[in-house]
């Protein structure tokens, strides 16, 4: 069994989180539930939210201080996973968090703040990183147009043919919108804490000129095969952030639909606030409603009041679905996803068993699927992703490289990386060309 990636290697990406991003995170949290209180009037919310407060506190200050870890008390269906790691074998001590697994500890960590807010009375159900979600994504404002923009014309392009679109415009258009949700997915807030606003912008700009140079791992054209094989079917995407990237999504999701590649597409978002920016269920009828609001968005109005129209008809024909499973917040990798899979692996492998194409969006899922292992480079995908290799489920991950693991690379490719890098940055890891979010991968296996 080849190791994870661990809190105490200084060589990866998991010490810099632990020490500094995680800390920032919980602040955030916290930071939020300060604004929403004073806003509220005096009552038992407003009266409990100072407990939560000082729980959220007392896990910021666990991390920050690198104190043993405190087991999960509350019942609750993930409890024992967790534990199982949190404990020292055969003891009742508990590891630091430095002296643990980064991927275990970062679920971890999103797991016991909403565990503080699931157990209080009057905070339940409420999302402390919505706030940061929506701000970001009125920022991105002259992106959002232009993309409407964009697919409105390419749907009134086909619209306007008299004959049926080619497969090769058909083609076109699948690679430009894929580049698109890949690139969107640049947009990570949880790496904000690092990432300065004019920054984000240039992340976001349309980077097709950067494909060949970025994408280290470029299976589109068996990607394109695949969606192409058969007419209709269901495509299925597991989604990463909400704002901009969701966006980038949706707007995939109605080019499936309109150009009849799919016949409906499930969505999967999280089920507790999860790596600050990922999608709830709350976040898509905030987005679209935010989409057909002009106080939000003053520009391209038609275009995005089109764009908005046409998710509204999707979702209330059930062409276009949500789908929510504690599968997804789980720790486990995605290997699980298969017959008799844990904490619900199982119920997901049946699920998208009828899928023509199970998209995995970002980085934490592509972690998830590769178990987070020290894996050579020059490993296959379908190595990485082991038994889920098997089940038949069409599986590609679209994700910017924003942490150490990655696979599928040219023999050779990932240590010229790390060479360049070093002589280009000689105070860096010569494997922090991975973190930034600079590098792509758009990697299948069926
Ligand atoms: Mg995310």
């Amino acid at each position: 069994m080849l190791p994870v990636y661990q809190n105490d290697d200084k060589k990866s990406f998991a010490y810099v989180s632990l020490h500094k991003r995680w800390p920032v995170l919980i602040g955030q949290a916290v930071n939020d539930i300060r604004i929403e209180t004073s806003q509220l009037p005096d009552g038992p919310k407003k009266d409990e939210a100072e407990s939560i407060i000082t729980q959220m506190e007392a896990v910021q200050n666990s991390v920050a201080q690198n104190l043993p870890i405190e087991p999960i008390t509350a019942d609750v269906y993930d409890k024992d996973e967790y534990n199982k790691f949190v404990f020292k074998p055969n003891s009742t001590e508990t590891y630091k968090w430095s002296e643990r697994g980064w991927l275990d500890c970062e679920c971890l960590i999103y797991r016991k703040l909403q565990i503080v807010v699931e157990s209080s009375k009057h905070w339940r159900g409420y999302d402390y990183f919505a706030r940061m979600k929506n701000d970001t994504f009125v920022k991105s404002s002259s992106a959002v147009s232009t993309l409407a923009n964009r697919y409105h014309k390419i749907y009134n392009e086909f619209k306007s043919k008299e004959s049926e679109v080619s497969p090769e415009a058909l083609k076109i258009v699948t690679h430009e919108l894929l580049q698109t949700c890949l690139w969107g997915n640049a947009t990570d807030l949880s790496l904000l804490v690092t990432v300065s606003m004019e920054e984000l912008r240039a992340l976001q700009v349309s980077a097709a000129a950067r494909e060949k140079e970025s994408v280290l791992d470029n299976d589109f054209e068996d990607v394109w095969k695949q969606l192409n094989s058969e007419k209709g079917g269901r495509v299925d995407i597991i989604l990463d952030n909400s704002g901009f990237e969701l966006y980038t999504d949706l707007v995939f999701t109605l080019f499936l639909l309109d150009s009849g590649l799919a016949e409906q597409v499930v969505l999967h978002p999280k089920t507790l606030p999860w790596m600050i920016s990922d999608v709830l269920p709350t976040d898509l009828p905030t987005i679209i409603g935010m989409l057909t609001d002009p106080s939000s968005f003053p520009d391209s109005r038609e275009d995005l009041d089109f764009i908005a129209g046409k998710l509204h008809q999707y979702l209330n024909d059930g062409q276009l679905l949500l789908r929510t499973s504690p599968f997804w917040v789980t720790s486990v990798p995605y290997w699980e996803i298969k017959p008799n899979g844990i904490l619900g692996g199982d119920a997901i492998y049946r699920d998208l068993r009828c899928s023509k194409l199970a998209i995995f969006k970002g980085d934490l899922n592509y972690r998830k699927l590769t178990g987070d292992c020290v894996w050579p480079y020059d490993t296959p995908f379908r190595t990485a992703i082991k038994d889920l290799a098997t089940t038949g489920i069409p599986v590609l991950a679209l994700r910017t490289v924003k942490a150490d693991v990655i696979v599928g690379l040219e023999p050779g490719r990932g240590e010229q990386l790390d060479k360049e890098w070093k002589e280009n940055h000689p105070d860096d890891e010569p494997h922090a060309w991975a973190w930034g979010g600079k590098y792509a991968v758009v990697s299948f296996n069926k």
